[in-house]
């Protein structure tokens, strides 16, 4: 596997980076997780432009200019034989502050440490799709007012890596947090949207969540579709009473969802409107491809 690291390709096995990374010792850094249809990436310049708001917010400057970036995902692709009609693409890219002394004060690192890594994209398996998944709602909360904000891809997930071992726990699939007033916020690596009588729900940005790229395109999509949205504020019992409930994400797209806590979310199976919005996101994601 070919790794781009700071200025350079390198191979995974020289793909190496000091003990004295801030990113390291205090997950002072930020990502994006992106993926590609074929050699067409989705929604790239925004993932693009959340990396760098990202970074902004925690006063990091992300050394690549952005003009620089396609280029740059396009070489991981090819370099690592992805992107192409046998394997879509599944690129991370994380900048962290970088090598410095111990401490935390960021000057003391001089430059950001910049990682590409470019894998086969792996989806959930179809039988999920059809069946559907369950979840927990996890003990653990997303973030307190003050704290950092969900809306940063920071490197520092701990919250949801605590939320993701409740879910192993329970030998469910995934785990939704709840925020400091016991609204729901998002799953640990998704966003999450239920159905009632025909409208769509999901949980405002305000709530403390990462503003999905996916989600942006589901509401847009709901819109296309006539279903009327709402976003809102909303409590577990909400949710426990819907019709239907799905995640999304950049890989896993739409995610149906059948039960919570062990109580079934509508009939236990992936509900009609869910499948119809699986369906139009299939049938027009190539409107969000970029070269
Ligand atoms: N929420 C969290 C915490 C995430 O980590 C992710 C993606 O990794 C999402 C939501 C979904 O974001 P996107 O649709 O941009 O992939």
């Amino acid at each position: 596997m070919w790794i781009f690291l700071n200025d350079r390709f390198v191979t995974e096995q020289d793909a190496k980076i000091s003990v004295f990374d801030h990113g390291f010792l205090y997950g002072d850094g930020v990502y994006e997780t992106i993926r590609s249809y074929g050699a067409r990436i989705f929604m790239r310049d925004h993932h693009l432009s959340r990396l760098h708001r990202s970074a902004d917010a925690i006063g990091l400057t992300v050394p690549i200019p952005p003009s620089e970036w396609p280029r740059l995902l396009h070489e991981a692709m090819d370099r690592n034989q992805l992107g192409n009609d046998q394997t879509d693409a599944y690129l991370r890219i994380t900048v962290s502050r970088g090598v410095g002394e111990i401490g935390l004060d960021p000057a003391l690192c001089q430059t950001p440490t910049v990682v590409i890594m470019a894998k086969p994209l792996h989806p959930p398996a179809a039988e999920l799709y059809q069946r559907g998944v369950s979840l927990v709602i996890a003990q653990t909360r997303r973030n307190l007012p003050s704290a950092l904000s969900p809306q940063i891809k920071a490197t520092n997930f701990l919250n949801n890596i605590l939320a993701k071992r409740e879910a192993i726990a329970a030998r469910v699939f995934d785990a939704l947090l709840l925020n400091w007033e016991g609204h729901l916020t998002e799953g640990t690596v998704s966003n999450v949207f239920f159905i009632s009588q025909g409208r769509l729900y999901t949980p405002s940005v305000e709530c403390g969540l990462l503003d999905g790229i996916t989600r942006t395109i589901l509401l847009q999509m709901a819109g296309e579709l006539k279903i009327p949205v709402h976003e809102g504020r909303f409590t577990p019992e909400e949710l426990l009473h819907a019709d239907e409930c799905f995640l999304t994400n950049t890989s896993m797209e739409v995610m149906p969802v059948v039960s919570v806590n062990g109580q079934s979310i509508g009939h236990s199976t992936p509900g009609p409107l869910t499948r119809q919005l699986h369906r139009h996101f299939i049938d027009n994601r190539s409107r969000f491809l970029e070269p």
